[in-house]
């Protein structure tokens, strides 16, 4: 149960965004509006996959966007992809990625490497919300040092290696690996591909790596590849363009997320505010109080606005790798002071299951953490500047 009702919508906060919005973000809104906060907060302390969430996202048609027509999707660019999670995080925090995790990675990676044939084998499930695959790019090496801890090699159609954090592994269908062709260089970015395996595969096993925040429900693994048929692997150099366009969504999605989560937990916290009294006074009247949120918030449209300026620009063709970089430091920032004054706002409430609150401020913990870390962003910013490397 949680003490708290649904308040108003995330606009109330948060400025509109300029432009129309595609149909699937209003879908998206129809989706969450059949979550009470009784739902998101059982959501939120499942610790398996939660499937039935990932069966409304498909009742809801989200899992074909941004996938061609001819393969049963409704084209969506970056903005429309984030304005989806935006409002679905706002209602269901970073579960929000059950949508994203099968849909912004495997899409478009299918759409850029395959041929017709597999993405017409592979790409109407995923529309229809049959197909969920995960991403396994990390090693025990090194997520930060990602090519120099590049272990997992591809021979004669078949996989060996191990991955590590392979989020959602144990509920997908198919693992999509970033591995190296045997035979290239260690180190670098020779010989890289990708190889899909499916999870049943012989040779693949995997075990759960025991996490406390978001990934508690969709498991992060490591999965292990002994010598695992490939169903299709994709070389050449297509595939480094491919994954930059992955890790850039990626970055770019992850603001979406984060904020959405930030927003609907200050809405709930809001809410309690306005009813809780301390010394004959509505908490939410105190200054000290008031201010913190004022920041908070201030800080969180910033870098909301920012994000979606770099959204856009990716959209029209621009590269902005470093810009994504930022959108997600930013972003994660931002909405984990939210989550923060959230908790306070609510006093002892906020930390407990209750409030509906402190889940979210467990989870963003991780977006400092990944999908890159912040010491790698400011690597990159200040080389972006032409400052010497250590
Ligand atoms: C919950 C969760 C889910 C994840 N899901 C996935 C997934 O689905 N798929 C996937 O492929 N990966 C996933 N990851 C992995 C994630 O991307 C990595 O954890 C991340 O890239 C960091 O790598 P690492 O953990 O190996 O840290 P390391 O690379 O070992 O870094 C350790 C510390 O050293 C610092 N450091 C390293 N190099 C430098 C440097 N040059 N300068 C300054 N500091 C440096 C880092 O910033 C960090 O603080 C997930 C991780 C988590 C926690």
């Amino acid at each position: 149960m949680t003490l708290v009702p649904s308040a108003a919508p995330a606009e109330q906060v948060l400025e509109p965004l300029d432009g129309p919005e595609h149909d699937a973000v209003n879908r998206a809104r129809e989706l969450v509006a059949r979550i009470d906060d009784e739902t998101a907060a059982d959501l939120a302390a499942r610790t398996e996959f939660p499937a039935d969430l990932w069966d409304w996202v498909a009742e809801h048609s989200l899992h074909r966007v941004g996938i061609a027509e001819e393969h049963g999707g409704e084209p969506a660019d970056i903005v429309a992809k984030m304005r989806i999670a935006e409002v679905l995080a706002e209602r269901v925090g970073v579960l929000a990625w059950v949508w994203g995790i099968s849909n912004c990675f495997a899409a478009p990676l299918l759409a850029e490497l395959a041929d017709e044939p597999t993405r017409k084998e592979l790409l109407p499930g995923l529309a229809a919300g049959r197909r969920r695959f995960a991403f396994g790019v990390t090693e025990p090496g090194g997520g930060s040092d990602l090519f120099g801890a590049l272990d997992t090699t591809l021979a004669d159609g078949r996989v060996s290696g191990r991955k590590r954090y392979c989020t959602a592994a144990a509920s997908a269908d198919h693992l999509f690996l970033l591995v190296r062709e045997a035979g290239a260089p260690a180190g670098g970015t020779s010989g890289l591909a990708f190889a899909l395996v499916r999870t049943n595969a012989p040779g693949l096993s995997m075990s759960r790596v025991p996490t406390p925040s978001f990934a508690s429900s969709f498991g992060t693994y490591e999965v292990d590849l002994d010598g695992v048929a490939v169903d299709h692997a994709f070389t050449g150099p297509a595939v480094k363009a491919a994954l930059r366009t992955v890790l850039v969504e990626e970055r770019l999605l992850i603001p979406a997320i984060v904020i959405g989560a930030a927003h609907g937990a200050l809405r709930r916290a809001l809410a309690y505010a306005a009813r809780r009294t301390a010394f004959g006074t509505r908490v939410d009247s105190y200054q000290a109080l008031q201010h913190q949120v004022a920041d908070a918030v201030m800080d969180l449209e910033t870098a909301r606005h920012y994000a979606y300026a770099m959204a856009r620009r990716w959209a029209a063709g621009e590269p902005v790798t470093i810009g994504a970089d930022v959108a997600k430091s930013r972003s994660v920032d931002a909405a984990q002071r939210v989550a923060d004054v959230a908790v306070q706002l609510m006093g002892g409430i906020g930390f407990t299951r209750w409030g509906g609150v402190e889940h979210v401020w467990r989870d963003l913990r991780a977006f400092r953490l990944a999908p890159i870390t912040e010491e790698l962003v400011r690597n990159r910013v200040a080389r972006s500047l032409g400052m010497g490397r250590d």
